[in-house]
């Protein structure tokens, strides 16, 4: 008699057993405790990649495997830790001798394994004091990301949670970016599906009790258009606009959204 070995799947999304639920709560757990570090240690005058080093530190220190740190493989893999993406660094900022200066905002993405299931979570903070219309830049994404959250559920479609993204952003006259979705995830940091921060709502895979996605809306305060500096990896707004992100790992649930990295 063949034993299937594969995990089961609803149109191609995993579907985590309870067990493995308990394993991504305690990577969630882990994930979350290091970017919480790394955002006490960041302060002004200090270089991406020193903030890179320390995230690098913490992550030995926590028991955790960086999922940046040589993602992509080949000839230009990843080089950093994280990702620290500063004012009009959209996503994947490699870190590199930029400092992060007074009135800044950057972009901490973190991602990283404890017994090899993923979680992944990314939070822009300013750096000192910083302008309201900065302060809104902020607010808004992070309501974006919380509207989006609240349409994970079961029995709603994946595109629930991508048009309240867009409406909440665009309420507030802002733009959410589009080169960039949300990922499914699990014993590997991205898997099916493709979760968009943008569209119509009740389209996509209906939602399943045991499915767990990434949600990392890009909103922006000018054009969403983005092009990558030479590095391959850092990815601006094509206008310079200043750009925030935030991401959080979510279980769906039968009672609907649990967040493991909050
Ligand atoms: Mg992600």
């Amino acid at each position: 008699m063949i034993r299937l070995s594969s995990p089961p799947t609803a149109g191609g999304i995993n579907i985590k057993s309870a067990r493995e639920l308990d394993a991504m709560r305690e990577s969630g757990r882990l994930v979350k405790q290091l970017i919480q570090d790394v955002i006490a240690y960041v302060q002004p005058g200090l270089t991406a990649k020193e903030i890179d080093a320390y995230a690098g530190k913490r992550c030995k220190e926590l028991d955790l495997k960086s999922g940046a740190y040589g993602y992509g493989g080949g000839r230009n893999p990843f080089p950093g830790y994280i990702c620290v993406s500063i004012n009009e660094v959209v996503v994947h900022g490699v870190p590199g001798p930029r400092r992060v200066e007074e009135g800044d905002i950057v972009s901490l993405d973190v991602a990283a394994s404890h017994k090899n299931y993923f979680a992944d979570t990314c939070i822009t903070i300013p750096v000192g004091e910083i302008s309201p219309e900065k302060q809104e830049l902020l607010d808004v994404c992070r309501g974006a990301l919380y509207a989006g959250i609240a349409q994970a559920r079961p029995g709603n479609r994946l595109s629930d949670i991508s048009h309240a993204i867009q409406e909440h952003a665009e309420a507030y006259e802002m733009n959410v970016v589009r080169a960039f979705v949300g990922h499914g995830i699990g014993r590997a940091m991205h898997e099916p599906p493709s979760v968009p921060h943008y569209g119509p709502p009740g389209k996509g895979p209906l939602l399943r009790a045991g499915m767990v996605i990434c949600i990392e809306p890009q909103v922006v305060l000018g054009s969403p258009e983005v092009k990558f500096m030479p590095d391959g990896w850092t990815a601006v707004t094509v206008d310079g606009s200043l750009s925030a992100h935030f991401e959080h790992t979510v279980a769906i649930t039968p009672e609907g959204p649990e967040i493991l990295t909050e």
